[in-house]
C-alpha cells in the first residue's frame, strides 16, 4: 500500500490545500494530513486539536485519508505511519526554494521523497496568513475555505 504523508501548519486549512489533498488521494492508497506547530511562523490562530476538527470536516468526502496532529520531526511522523512519500503544495516559485531546501534535509534525515503537486492558478494566491488577516479585519473569505473552517472563523471573528 502506497501512503503520502502531507504535512503543514493549515492555521487555517484552506481550499488550495483541500485541491492539494485531493490530488494526492486519486495517486495515493492512503493520505494523512498531518497539521502542527511551524515555529518559524510566531502568530498562531487555532490549536491543534481545533485544526484537526476542521480538517476532518473538510475531507469528510475523502474514504482514503486520515486527519493527526504531531509535534515531532516530520520524517519521524512519516516513518511511524510507514509514509512512502511527503506531499508538499506548490503555489509559485517563491515557495520552491524553502521547500527544495527541506525536502532535501527530509531525503538526507530518511531517505523519504518528498512529492511536490502544483497548486491550480485558481488557488495560487491563496495563503493560511492571508487568510487570517482578511478574517480578523471581517472580510468574507468563506469562498476560499472549506464550510467547517468558514464557520470557526465567523465564530471567531464574527
Ligand atoms: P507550512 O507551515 O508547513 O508551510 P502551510 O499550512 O502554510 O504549512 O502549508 C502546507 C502546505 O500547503 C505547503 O506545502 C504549502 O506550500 C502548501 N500550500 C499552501 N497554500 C497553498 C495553495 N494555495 N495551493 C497549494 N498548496 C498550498
Amino acid at each position: 500500500m502506497k501512503t503520502a504523508l502531507f504535512p503543514g501548519s493549515f492555521d487555517p486549512f484552506h481550499d488550495g490545500h483541500l485541491e492539494i489533498v485531493e490530488s494526492a488521494c486519486r495517486l495515493f492508497d492512503q493520505v494523512i494530513i498531518a497539521t502542527m506547530v511551524n515555529p518559524q511562523k510566531a502568530t498562531r490562530l487555532f490549536e491543534l486539536d481545533e485544526r484537526q476538527e476542521m480538517i476532518t470536516q473538510a475531507v469528510s468526502h475523502l474514504e482514503n485519508i486520515k486527519v493527526v496532529s504531531f509535534s515531532t520531526l516530520v520524517v519521524r511522523l512519516a516513518k511511524e505511519v510507514e509514509a512512502n512519500v511527503i506531499i508538499r503544495g506548490l503555489r509559485a516559485v517563491t515557495d520552491f526554494e524553502n521547500e527544495l531546501q527541506m525536502a532535501q534535509m527530509n531525503f538526507s534525515l530518511s531517505g523519504i521523497d518528498t512529492l511536490f503537486i502544483p497548486t491550480a492558478s485558481t488557488y495560487s494566491f491563496l495563503s493560511s496568513r492571508l487568510i487570517r488577516e482578511v478574517a480578523r479585519f471581517g472580510g468574507d473569505v468563506s469562498k476560499m475555505v472549506p464550510p467547517a473552517v468558514a464557520k470557526q472563523l465567523k465564530e471567531r471573528f464574527g
